[in-house]
């Protein structure tokens, strides 16, 4: 058990022996892949017989998801999803991304969590690469608590084959695009909320990207799970078309992702799809290749902000308080007036400014004051 402090979460809340890859000081550099390359054994195959039926997989597909590393970014809703099917699929190397802890409101929804994660309340990336290992012996999932940032992109995503987007951000949406796209990695885009969802898978060089689809992230107030609310299997159905393709791309078969954008409303309507536009031949990111999501200071700058305070200094986000305060009143105790809103959610309080700003009391730990903006501003 190390002390190395971890976003500045003390490793000794956390269960001794539990996992000692939370720790990114700690953790090996290199992984060390327990698949021997190329050549399965009769247990392997024997487990994975089914999958290797599947002719758009087979033995040689088989083979490379095992040489393979996903990065799923955001172990929530979503991600918790890809870690489990991922795992069950027999991809080589995981590696599970998230800066938050689990809580009871996450259960109904989050697939690989339990009733004992949200007791300990444990992060959600520790708690994933603990269930991994019991899904699957075999393949090897790493937990890293952390928020990502421009600063860590590199390091965390560089060497993946492919990524998933669990996120609830648009901030590292398009820090995950700009990656990506600068160094040639696919990844799908996915997003639930209510009874709703999309997804689109982004292949660099070949399908339209993020920013050639939406070229600036959505201003103002968006819809969240924690203030619209979500229904359980609009995640999975979500989850479950990225993890499709991901599968593709890993097993050496990105020719049969289909550029398509995926809508879904598993309450209120059915199943569209929609050719992606082509790429926009003057797309900041993937034509013009300029990557300004990759740049520290493109980030609303996080400061601490006195003591147990943090201040998310977002400014050119125009936030209708009064809209804001209708969606947060059903959640706890609000008061707004034009100048700012206050938000009680204990042991946190949380003030958002008609610009955007919001200072986060109740903690020093920026990584909190981010997730808690993402979750009720959207
Ligand atoms: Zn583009």
């Amino acid at each position: 058990m190390c002390r190395h402090p971890v976003n500045g979460i003390g490793l000794d809340q956390i269960r001794p022996g539990l996992v000692p890859s939370l720790c990114r000081l700690c953790f090996p550099k290199e992984w060390k892949h327990p698949v021997t390359i190329g050549v399965m054994d009769a247990a392997e195959r024997q487990r994975y017989s089914r999958q290797i039926l599947f002719p758009g997989i087979g033995e040689r597909g088989q083979e490379a998801l095992a040489r393979s590393h996903a990065v799923v970014v955001g172990v929530g809703a979503l991600g918790s999803f890809h870690a489990a099917a991922l795992a069950r699929a027999g991809v080589g190397r995981i590696t599970l991304i998230d800066r938050d802890y689990v809580e009871p409101s996450n259960l109904h929804r989050q697939w690989l969590f339990d009733e004992a994660d949200a007791a300990e309340a444990l992060p959600k990336a520790a708690a994933a690469e603990r269930h991994i290992a019991r899904i699957n012996s075999g393949v090897l999932a790493r937990g890293v608590v952390a928020d990502l940032t421009p600063g860590n992109v590199s390091e965390l995503l560089g060497d993946a084959g492919v990524i998933l987007d669990g996120t609830d951000n648009f901030d590292t949406r398009y820090l995950i695009n700009d990656f990506a796209v600068s160094r040639g990695i696919p990844w799908i885009y996915g997003a639930a909320v209510g009874s709703y969802g999309l997804t689109m898978p982004v292949i660099p060089g070949r399908t339209a990207c993020l920013r050639c689809v939406y070229p600036d992230p959505p201003a103002g107030v968006q819809p969240t799970c924690e203030t619209a609310g979500v229904v359980n299997v609009i995640v999975s159905a979500v989850a479950s078309l990225q993890v499709a393709d991901a599968l593709k791309i890993l097993c050496g078969r990105t020719d049969a992702v289909q550029p398509r954008i995926t809508t879904m409303d598993v309450w209120n309507g059915g199943i569209r799809q929609i050719e992606m536009p082509v790429r926009d031949p003057e797309c900041p990111a993937c034509a013009r290749r300029e990557f300004p999501y990759l740049e520290e200071r493109s980030r609303p700058p996080v400061s601490l902000c006195g003591r147990n305070a943090v201040q998310i200094h977002e400014r050119e986000r125009p936030i209708d308080l009064m809209k804001l305060q209708a969606r947060l009143e059903p959640l706890g105790e609000v008061r707004a007036n034009q100048f700012a809103l206050r938000f009680f959610v204990p042991p946190y309080e949380m003030t958002v400014f008609p610009d955007g700003r919001a200072i986060v009391k109740g903690t020093s730990d920026t990584g909190v004051a981010r997730s808690l903006y993402a979750r009720y501003v959207g």
